[in-house]
């Protein structure tokens, strides 16, 4: 009664870079990743983006489509891009779990007109603390009086047509964005003039309102991933899996159920697992892995269907006995023909480091 997720066989994979939306609230988080989804769905084929669990899959080749000549599918053998879908406070708990980063990447929305707030400060500590590489989303460019908009446009192109004067004014809106890194300790400029985007911050200007600029975003994070990240993405994918619990929810027919993203090796039905609880970790078996069913099919039926096992990287469901004290934030891994024991003291230290970052955040 239960699908198959294809998972890929081969043991050594390149899994899909997990990306994080992050900065002040109404810099525009949601409405970007909310075009991001949008566009994707009207350029790829039916089907083409996937709805994870907490997350959204968008594979190479729809970000080709997305970002036309800026990406050609054939410089690039990541699989794609998979964005979290809950920017914002939420996840900078999640982000900080194995005291490193569960994103590989992240983009920083900052409002052209607003600049740097208390958020976005937050948001540069945490990717510095967790030496989470970023770009710099200069957001809500189409609001610079007088701008002449072109929709879904690569920004360049659209940034030469403004006049001189929107132009000048748009420039000095960047170059205070800029200089507020700079501040921070980062050297940034216009993602156009970086040729290192290890030791250099690319500002890309964007609009989630026109689109214009999302190509390029989507460009630099597949180019910066490719690049600099392709011996992290490369995992065992039947290895046990291990993720993080983004959110604790009860289901209806499942009881208390964890979301979670799996960032390596895979996960199967009846799995003993261990997860970060707020006493001690939790040893359980996976009863249901539950992905969101199809929109066009949850008239008739549960919204979820369950699925046998799910290769990183992803965001599922698991349902399980013994979840209440699970904690978002905790990690969650597969036993495999490991040692319980060991597993479970694996989640204990890391769990501890979890708890330290938060009593850091005051
Ligand atoms: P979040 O709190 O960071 O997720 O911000 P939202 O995505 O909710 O955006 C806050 C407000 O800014 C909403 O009213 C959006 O419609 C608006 N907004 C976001 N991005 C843009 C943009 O690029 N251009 C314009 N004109 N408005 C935008």
């Amino acid at each position: 009664d239960s699908d198959t997720t294809p998972t890929d066989t081969s043991a050594d994979a390149l899994r899909t870079p997990i990306v994080a939306v992050l900065g002040h609230v109404d810099h525009g988080k949601t409405s970007l990743l909310d075009k991001i989804r949008g566009s994707a769905v009207i350029e790829g084929e039916a089907g083409a983006i996937t709805q994870h669990i907490g997350a959204t899959a968008v594979p190479l080749d729809v970000v080709s489509d997305m970002a036309g000549e800026l990406v050609d599918p054939d410089d690039f053998d990541l699989p794609g891009l998979l964005f979290i879908d809950t920017p914002g406070h939420h996840s900078f708990t999640t982000l900080r779990s194995r005291g490193g980063a569960l994103a590989d990447i992240a983009v920083l929305v900052v409002d052209v007109n607003d600049g740097f707030q208390p958020q976005t400060l937050e948001a540069i500590n945490i990717l510095q603390n967790t030496q989470t590489p970023f770009i710099v989303a200069a957001n809500k460019v189409d609001t610079v009086p007088g701008w002449n908009p072109n929709e879904d446009s690569p920004i360049k192109p659209s940034y030469d047509a403004q006049s001189d004067r929107v132009r000048g004014d748009v420039d000095d809106r960047l170059y205070s964005i800029i200089g507020e890194l700079s501040d921070q300790g980062f050297s940034a400029d216009m993602y156009w003039r970086v040729q290192d985007f290890q030791n250099n911050i690319g500002v890309v200007p964007v609009s989630a309102m026109t689109g214009e600029g999302v190509p390029d975003l989507l460009a630099v994070m597949m180019g910066l991933s490719q690049r600099y990240m392709k011996e992290e993405m490369a995992i065992d994918v039947d290895g046990p899996g291990v993720g993080t619990v983004l959110e604790v929810k009860e289901e209806r027919g499942f009881g208390t159920t964890v979301d979670i993203v799996l960032y390596d090796g895979t996960i199967h039905e009846d799995d003993t697992i261990v997860v970060g609880g707020e006493n001690k970790p939790i040893v359980t078996d996976v009863r249901a892995l539950l992905q969101p069913r199809p929109l066009a099919e949850i008239r008739t039926e549960s919204r979820f269907e369950q699925v046998d096992s799910v290769g990183a990287a992803a965001g599922i469901k698991v349902a399980a006995p013994d979840l209440d004290e699970a904690m978002a934030g905790a990690p969650i891994r597969v036993v495999g023909d490991r040692d319980l024991d060991a597993v479970i003291e694996e989640v204990r230290a890391e769990l501890a480091e979890v708890a330290v970052d938060t009593e850091e955040d005051g």
